[in-house]
């Protein structure tokens, strides 16, 4: 066990909101735990003499609750997918998914998710993310890319009935897979890894896996996380389906799928009523604006009205490499230019959705998302000296300035439960060279892959369907 002191913070952010800036605090950590936060002044009495209290001069630095990524795929690399320009895509997100990206889930293997993971994890680790929660295929390499880079992670494992992926697994096998995953994964690595049921999207499982994965959510009390009216040709063909149920939101209620354990990815295709219904049971959202302003979504979530009705919003990259502050600046103007009555997010509500309601909305916020004693000691600090974006910002102005895309490289420490994961910039456990050799490698072997895959397909879309969307049974 080690002791550490952040000293000298010359802002230090407990809690993303603008009346918890401290100038000037400090930040005692012993073990996993943050066990003092305070001025400067009466922590450096106490500790600076310590010889043990290893101390981080933070005197040019913004020290904050690491970042809580809270719907990632690790393993879906997006510049390495083979769309080329977005007006290829044209039959909407089925279209999108049978042809780019289930393709690249066919590719995957144990072997190669672990590499992918860890390029990834790498990645958001040096943009000051601490838990990242990752919805993907193979749950043991998960496991074994968490067990290595010691980040705090959701784990979520995918399942999906309408097209047959490289796992070769079928609704008997999802379910029996994402079980295991929870006995053997939930709470393991000293807490550092939680499990959930991740059925994909309502629209490509059976109705039967979704409602078995709900049960198998409540018989282990866990979350169930999906994909949810994450664009418009998904919402309008869920809509005209369940039209005699009252559209596809009361279908999903009557089947049981609206809980206070169900987490929705997206949601951005809801009107109000809608959003007050899913705020009424409990449900949480995740917000992922880079990709839902991409080409295949353009829809974003109406995010001003849901922080209204009251809901706990997470946000989230969906898909490596992205990085989180990009995304804070995205949810912080994405809402002006969207044709909605209310527009308001102000400057200090992006990091909010990124460390504390992330954390709320993973079941984590006992542990994480704000700094407070007690809770582990998940911190990240950035750096000030030249860093043009920031290093002028007054207290006042620093939210807006935190929020305004620009900081991901600038972070230079990185502690997760207590172990510093990355110092003055430098990884202290991942070996970037090897593992970027790596994965160059497996883009390599993923491009011949696709080329031979394609020709052989001679037209057709690249992965067949299993049975039709939105199976009933
Ligand atoms: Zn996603």
């Amino acid at each position: 066990m080690s002791k550490f002191l952040f000293n000298n913070c010359k802002y230090l952010v407990p809690k993303a909101h603008p009346e918890s800036i401290i100038e000037n605090g400090a930040v005692f950590v012993d073990g996993k735990t943050i066990k003092e936060i305070g001025s400067s002044e009466e922590l450096n009495r106490k500790f600076q003499i310590d010889p043990e209290v290893e101390i981080i001069d933070c005197s040019e630095k913004v020290v904050l609750p690491g970042l809580i990524d809270s719907h990632n795929h690790l393993t879906t690399f997006h510049h390495h997918l083979p769309h080329a320009v977005p007006s290829e895509i044209g039959g909407g997100i089925e279209d999108e998914m049978l042809n780019q990206v289930w393709p690249a889930y066919l590719w995957l293997t144990d072997e190669n998710s672990y590499d992918l993971n860890l390029w990834s994890l790498m990645h958001s680790l040096k943009h000051g993310v601490t838990t990242t929660a990752n919805a993907a295929p193979f749950p043991d390499a998960t496991f074994r890319a968490a067990e290595l880079s010691r980040m705090r992670i959701v784990m979520h494992p995918l399942m999906v009935t309408s097209v047959r992926l490289s796992d070769n697994l079928d609704e008997d096998g999802y379910l029996s897979q994402t079980e295991e995953a929870i006995k053997n994964y939930h709470h393991a690595l000293e807490g550092l890894l939680t499990v959930a049921v991740h059925p994909s999207w309502p629209w490509n499982c059976t109705r039967n896996l979704l409602v078995k994965g709900m049960e198998l959510a409540h018989r282990y009390d866990v979350q169930y996380a999906t994909h949810l009216f994450e664009a418009p040709d998904e919402a309008k063909r869920a809509n005209a389906l369940w039209a005699d149920r009252g559209g596809a939101l009361q279908y999903l209620d009557d089947i049981g799928l609206l809980t206070s354990r169900s987490v929705f990815f997206h949601a951005s295709n809801f009107n109000e009523k809608e959003i007050e219904k899913i705020a009424e049971r409990g449900c949480v959202v995740i917000h992922n604006p880079e990709c839902n302003a991409g080409a295949w979504n353009r829809s974003v979530a109406y995010i001003p009205y849901c922080l209204e009705a009251g809901m706990t919003v997470g946000l989230g990259t969906d898909g490596a490499p992205r990085d989180m502050f990009g995304q804070m600046m995205l949810a912080q103007y994405l809402h002006n230019v969207m044709p909605r009555e209310k527009v308001t997010v102000d400057p200090w509500m992006p990091l909010e959705m990124a460390t504390g309601s992330g954390a709320k909305a993973l079941w984590l916020d006992n542990l994480v998302g704000t700094l407070e004693v007690g809770k582990r000691a998940d911190i990240i600090a950035i750096d000030l000296v030249n860093n043009t974006g920031l290093e002028v910002a007054r207290k006042e102005t620093l939210f807006r300035f935190l929020s305004n895309g620009q900081q991901g490289a600038f972070v230079a420490d990185v502690m997760v439960d207590g172990l510093i994961l990355r110092r003055d910039h430098e990884f202290t456990i991942f070996d970037e060279e090897a593992i970027t050799a790596r994965v160059r490698e497996r883009f390599a072997e993923f491009q011949a892959w696709y080329q031979i895959r394609r020709k052989k397909r001679k037209g057709k879309p690249m992965v067949d369907l299993e049975h039709e969307e939105f199976a009933k049974v």
